[in-house]
């Protein structure tokens, strides 16, 4: 079959269960299309061939036996912020160039043990600080829809993985919307759960208190397939939830589109530098939901212009303390011929580090230091939980809240924003993060020039199989889900 890597996840697991093919060969494919179209996506920092076929066999023999998990045989693409047994784990740093963990994440280790077959690792900023997969130490990975324009990031290899059909599915990670942006710029579903569902364990951490892993696919159905394999509560990770997890799959038809009461916040579609194609394509996804029966209900979210601010404090703030075990002496880049402990200090982060990650490095340990620690991180904790109490009232009055995931389409490679315009290009994904609250992008349609377009749904807590099923609804009744960039229709 040279179609392999058109199929769904459901339908991967019904051709995998019925011997249609095996494994090996969906498998095999999957490498080939790495090898002749990855070069040009430049989505994987390590392809792990081997290892692969020889799961790709193990789960061909469970799949005979009759007792394999409805994903045993379907490849995926893991982040290489999740710690992989025996197999390169970078972040995308320099710092980490050869880290080899020894031990797997847990949301990898689920994964296995559903059988799912690891394709490689996928390129991301550097410690998951990003927007757009450039700050990547391997260098900048390509949007399939347009190969000289980013992918978004920081989860930018996994989206360029998808979209260009180089994987099915693929872990990302969202720490102030590095699932729900690159699925935007990608044109894909990505979803970002409730914090503490998906385990953090063997997550390289960036920032702990938002960080969150997720699955990112082509649709809502298969989102929900990667979901049911990698949440749920693990004893590794203090801030996991022991909760019961949803079957989403069984779920995708649970929550009705008729009557389902969607916010739209005033203040988010007043944001100077909210692209007119953006707007206008997050309008018509509405319309098309209030045709199939929601109800379009005007909301206000006053605390809008402290999200960039309160996020850029605490996000640098839990980065400067989480990567100061990065010190040239446990683990990671040491620099060549110390002087003395200073100078490995020194220079093993100067060296190992790029620029983006030692200004939040600056910024935060600034805004911890004894003077000003009230000033900025107590006070931005403050408004923290006042954005917070801003969603729950809204929350009060709709079922959901809609909003762009991003106030533009994919950015040219070196377009060279500055940090602060960068920052700002992230309105609309920081608050999920800080509130903790679940969110989802769909691709809703296309700019003039052909990028992909996503709406953004912002869900109560633990409302994952909601959000899924409403997506799941409008793709029913649309297709930009299922538009392939041109580079996805080449064959291998
Ligand atoms: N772009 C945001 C940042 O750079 C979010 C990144 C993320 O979610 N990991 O911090």
């Amino acid at each position: 079959m040279t179609d392999l890597h058109r199929l769904s996840i459901r339908e991967l697991s019904e051709g995998l269960k019925q011997a249609q093919f095996s494994s090996r060969e969906l498998t095999e494919h999957y490498l080939k299309r790495i090898a002749k179209i990855d070069p040009k996506v430049k989505s994987y920092v390590t392809v792990t061939a081997e290892q692969a076929l020889a799961e790709a066999d193990a789960a061909d023999a469970a799949l005979k036996s009759g007792n394999a998990h409805a994903l045993a045989g379907i490849p995926l693409a893991h982040k290489d912020i999740f710690c992989t047994q025996g197999i390169k784990t970078t972040a995308g740093s320099k710092m980490l160039d050869n880290f080899i963990s020894p031990y797997d994440a847990t949301v990898v280790a689920k994964a296995k043990a559903a059988g799912l077959v690891t394709l490689g690792k996928v390129n991301m900023d550097e410690f998951a600080m990003g927007s757009t997969s450039e700050n990547s130490y391997i260098g900048a990975t390509s949007n399939p829809w347009a190969l000289d324009h980013v992918p978004g990031g920081s989860s930018g290899g996994s989206a360029a993985a998808v979209a260009a059909d180089l994987a099915p599915i693929a872990t990302g990670t969202d720490t102030g919307g590095s699932i729900r942006q690159p699925a935007s710029f990608c044109g894909l579903t990505g979803l970002k759960p409730t914090y503490g569902r998906v385990s953090r364990f063997g997550m390289i951490a960036y920032a702990s208190s938002l960080d969150q892993g997720g699955p990112m696919a082509r649709s809502a159905e298969d989102c929900a397939y990667l979901m049911n394999v990698i949440a749920g509560h693990d004893a590794k990770d203090s801030t996991s939830i022991n909760k019961e997890v949803d079957d989403y799959v069984a779920n995708l038809n649970s929550t009705a589109v008729k009557g389902l009461r969607i916010g739209i916040p005033k203040q988010y579609f007043n944001v100077a530098g909210l692209d007119a194609d953006v707007k206008a394509r997050v309008e018509e996804s509405l319309k098309k939901l209030e045709d199939m029966g929601a109800i379009l209900v005007e909301i206000d979210l006053n605390m809008t212009e402290a999200y960039v601010p309160t996020y850029y404090l605490i996000a640098p703030a839990e980065a400067s303390s989480n990567l100061s075990r990065f010190d040239g002496v446990r683990y990671g880049y040491r620099c060549e011929n110390p002087v003395d402990l200073m100078d490995l200090y020194k220079r093993s982060r100067s060296e190992g580090f790029g620029a983006e990650v030692q200004r939040r490095i600056l910024i935060g340990t600034y805004a911890l230091s004894a003077g000003y620690y009230d000033a900025y991180y107590v006070k931005a904790q403050k408004v923290r939980r006042l954005i917070q109490q801003d969603f729950l009232k809204a929350f009060e009055n709709v079922d959901v809240i809609a909003a762009p995931s991003a106030p533009t389409t994919a950015y040219k490679i070196g377009a060279n924003l500055s940090p602060t315009e960068m920052y700002l290009g992230d309105i609309y994904t920081l608050a999920v993060n800080l509130a903790g609250l679940p969110a989802i992008n769909a691709p809703v349609g296309f700019d003039k020039d052909s990028l992909p377009v996503g709406l953004q749904l912002i869900g109560n807590y633990w409302s994952e199989s909601q959000l899924l099923s409403i997506v799941h609804q409008y793709q029913q009744n649309t297709d930009w889900h299922s538009k392939r960039a041109t580079i996805a229709e080449e064959n291998a």
